[in-house]
C-alpha cells in the first residue's frame, strides 16, 4: 500500500496536519513514538498562551490570524472548549523594546490592545505589584489554549475520518527512492508519495543536519485562590525582568496558578535526558524571584512538569522542503512558541501534501536564512 502522505510525529503540528489532510480526502498514515496527547514531547502541561500582537515579527501574523479561525472551527467541530479569552498582559521595563514592539505590531495589524502604566496595572488587578519603571500592554482577544485536549480532538477527528494511525511506534529511519518515501519503524516499513516530519524536539534524530537544540523546560503550579482565577478576570501574562529573565503564567484553575520561566533550561541530547520535574534543584524555585516581586500572594509550589523546547538558532520556526522535488516537508524549531500556530502549520502541511502552493507563506521560515553569505 502506498499512502499519499506519512506524518512522522503526530503531536501538536502533526496531529493538526493529519486531521486536515484526511478531511481533504488524502490517504494518510499518522505515526508517533507515543500515543498523542502524551507527556513525552512539547504539548503537555494543560495550557499554552495565544497572543496576537507579536514582537517576534510580522511574518507570524498571517499564521496567527489563520490559527485563530482554525481554533474557533476546531472548538465548534469537536464541541470542546479549547480556548479561554482571558487577555494576555505583557509587562516589561520601560527601557525594554518589548512593549513598543507589541504596540507597533498591534497598530500594523489592527489588533485590539491597551497600554498600561504600572499604576494602571495595579489598579486593575490588585494582586500584581509592579515597580514604577515597568509598563505593560493588554492583548484583549488573546488568552490560552488547552493543548492536550486540542491534540486529542485532532487525533480523534482524523481517526473518525478514516486516517490510519500507528502509535507507540517510533520511526527509526527515512529513505527516499524512486519518487517515494520509505519509513522504517519497529513495526515494519511504510511507503508514501510524500512525507511530513513534525517530530518536535526529536526531528534531529531523523534529520541530523537540522539546526535545532532541544532544551528541557519546566512549568510549576502554585497554591492560589479566587483572586487569581479567570472567573475574576485575572489575565494570562508574560513578564520580562530588568535582568533579562522572562516569565509567563495563566489564570488559576482549581486554585492552582501555573507559572514558568521562558528563558534558560537544560540542553538535551536525547528524550531520556528530559528528567521529571524536581530532578534539578532549580525546578521548584526558578519562578520565586518573579513571584515574590510581582505576585507576592503566591506561596507553595504544588507540583510541576518537564517538557522540551526545540530551539532553532534564531528562535524562529523552521519550515522547509526535504528534497529538490519538494515531496518532503519538515516543520520544527518552533522554539517554545509554536503551539498557538499549530492549526495554521498543520494546514500548511496538508496543503503541501495536496500539492498546493505554500512557497509564499513558508519563505521566511526556510533553512536558507542560515546560509553564510
Ligand atoms: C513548557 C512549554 C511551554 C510552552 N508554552 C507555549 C505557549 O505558551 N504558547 C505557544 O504557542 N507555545 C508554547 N510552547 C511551545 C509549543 O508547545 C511547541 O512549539 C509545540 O507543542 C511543538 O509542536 P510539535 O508538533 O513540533 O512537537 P510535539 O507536540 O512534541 O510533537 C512531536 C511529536 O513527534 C513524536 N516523535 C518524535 N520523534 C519521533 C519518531 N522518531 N517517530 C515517531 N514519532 C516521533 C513525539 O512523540 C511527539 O508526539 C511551549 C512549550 C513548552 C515545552
Amino acid at each position: 500500500m502506498i499512502y499519499d502522505v506519512i506524518i512522522v510525529g503526530s503531536g501538536s503540528v502533526g496531529a493538526a496536519a493529519g486531521c486536515y489532510a484526511t478531511i481533504n480526502n488524502l490517504n494518510v498514515l499518522m505515526i508517533d513514538a507515543h500515543h498523542p496527547p502524551h507527556n513525552q514531547g512539547s504539548h503537555h502541561g494543560k495550557t499554552r498562551l495565544i497572543r496576537y500582537a507579536y514582537a517576534e515579527g510580522d511574518r507570524y501574523v498571517p499564521l496567527l490570524q489563520r490559527s485563530k479561525v482554525l481554533w474557533e472551527a476546531l472548538e465548534k467541530t469537536s464541541a470542546t472548549t479549547l480556548f479561554r479569552r482571558s487577555g494576555v498582559l505583557s509587562i516589561a521595563p520601560i527601557d525594554s523594546p518589548l512593549i513598543p514592539k507589541l504596540v507597533d505590531s498591534a497598530k500594523t495589524w489592527s489588533i485590539d490592545v491597551e497600554t498600561l502604566t504600572a499604576s494602571d496595572i495595579m489598579q486593575r488587578w490588585e494582586t500584581f505589584v509592579i515597580p514604577q519603571e515597568y509598563h505593560g500592554v493588554l492583548d484583549k482577544d488573546a488568552g490560552y489554549l488547552y493543548s492536550e485536549k486540542a491534540v486529542e480532538q485532532w487525533i480523534r477527528l482524523a481517526q473518525e475520518q478514516g486516517c490510519a494511525q500507528l502509535f507507540n511506534c517510533p520511526v527509526e529511519s527515512i529513505s527516499h527512492y524512486d519518487d517515494l518515501y520509505r519509513v522504517t519503524t519497529a513495526d515494519g516499513d511504510y511507503t508514501a508519495r510524500k512525507i511530513i516530519i513534525t517530530a518536535g524536539s526529536w526531528a534531529k534524530k531523523l534529520l541530523p543536519d537540522l539546526p535545532i537544540s532541544p532544551v528541557r523546560k519546566v512549568m510549576a503550579w502554585f497554591q492560589s485562590d479566587g483572586r487569581f482565577s479567570h472567573h475574576t478576570h485575572f489575565p494570562a501574562f508574560t513578564a520580562q525582568l530588568t535582568d533579562g529573565s522572562q516569565y509567563y503564567g495563566f489564570p488559576a484553575e482549581e486554585d492552582q496558578l501555573k507559572v514558568a520561566r521562558y528563558d534558560g533550561g537544560q540542553p538535551l541530547n536525547d528524550a531520556t535526558e528530559c528528567l521529571p520535574f524536581g530532578q534539578y534543584p532549580t525546578d521548584g524555585r526558578e519562578c520565586f524571584t518573579f513571584l515574590k516581586q510581582f505576585l507576592p500572594g503566591q506561596s507553595a509550589c504544588l507540583f510541576g512538569q518537564a517538557c522540551s523546547h526545540d530551539n532553532s538558532p534564531d528562535g524562529d520556526f523552521i519550515i522547509d522542503y526535504l528534497d529538490e522535488d519538494k515531496t518532503g516537508l519538515v516543520i520544527s524549531g518552533l522554539s517554545g512558541h509554536g503551539f498557538k500556530c499549530a492549526p495554521a502549520l498543520g494546514e500548511i502541511a496538508s496543503q503541501f501534501a495536496m500539492g498546493n502552493e505554500i512557497e509564499t507563506i513558508i519563505s521566511p521560515f526556510r533553512l536558507t536564512r542560515f546560509d553564510k553569505s
